[in-house]
């Protein structure tokens, strides 16, 4: 290895390492998972270099990335599907939410969190002192699993890099991540979302907090304390007075 590439990989490190710090780790994990994820720190993100379903990169409209998505028959969701829901919300987004795939309301609607979980995902926004047209909504997949099981790894990897190349797009500051699926998919890692909630994250260069569903709140109300605490640590980061 040459030198200058050297000195770039320990700057690499230390910057990595400055960011754990940052987030309150104070020793490293060496586990397998952490080491993907730290790794992946210092690629290029395929949203921007381009990727099997994502042709296009940087610079497109999410209009584009819809009329490139089309009438998708690229994973196994297509069948059971009323409506693909593609997602909704400002493009110019500071803050994204990514649930995990659409319900039934949804599906009918072709809008993401419009069911009984969307109308408390409002209450959540509005508490953010944000409204729902400022904000982006979205899922990991976009067509209904059957039976809201979880979407299968097939079916992930053929909807996810739509969601990044809407990411991309926006550009937002923040990526609220909203249950187990969508943290663990994004991040990388089978950490459960207990753990992996209550702190920022990073995923393609941008600030990502987990935090619990908003269906998982409608069977255990007393959850909704910790989400408070997620929420207030994404309005204190995009500078939006309690
Ligand atoms: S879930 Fe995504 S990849 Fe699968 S059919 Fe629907 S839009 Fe296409």
């Amino acid at each position: 290895m040459k030198t200058a590439d050297l000195a770039q990989v320990l700057a690499q490190v230390k910057s990595s390492l400055r960011d754990l710090q940052q987030q309150g780790i104070e020793g490293f994990n060496c586990r397998p998972e952490f080491l993907r994820i730290v790794g992946r720190w210092t690629e290029t993100p395929s949203c921007l270099a381009g990727d099997a379903a994502g042709q296009k990169a940087e610079g497109e409209s999410l209009k584009e990335i819809k009329d490139d998505l089309g009438n998708c028959f690229r994973c196994p969701l297509h069948k059971g599907r009323s409506k693909i829901v593609f997602g909704e919300g400002s493009p110019k987004a500071r803050l994204v939410f990514v649930g995990e795939g659409p319900g039934y309301e949804e599906d009918r609607s072709g809008r993401p969190f419009v069911g009984p979980a969307g109308q408390l995902l409002d209450k959540i926004i509005a508490a953010m002192k944000l409204d729902r047209s400022e904000v982006y909504i979205c899922n990991i997949v976009k067509c209904r699993p059957p039976g809201n099981r979880n979407p299968a790894e097939d079916e992930i990897e053929a909807c996810l890099p739509f969601l990044k190349r809407q990411i991309a797009s926006i550009a937002p500051e923040v990526i609220c991540t909203l249950g187990s699926v969508a943290a663990k998919t994004l991040l990388g890692t089978q950490s459960p979302i207990s753990i992996l909630r209550g702190r920022f994250h990073q995923w393609m260069g941008i600030k990502l907090m987990p935090t619990f569903h908003p269906a998982y709140l409608l069977r255990n109300p007393e959850r909704k304390r910790e989400v408070w605490e997620d929420v207030k640590k994404i309005m204190a980061f995009l500078r939006i007075p309690l």
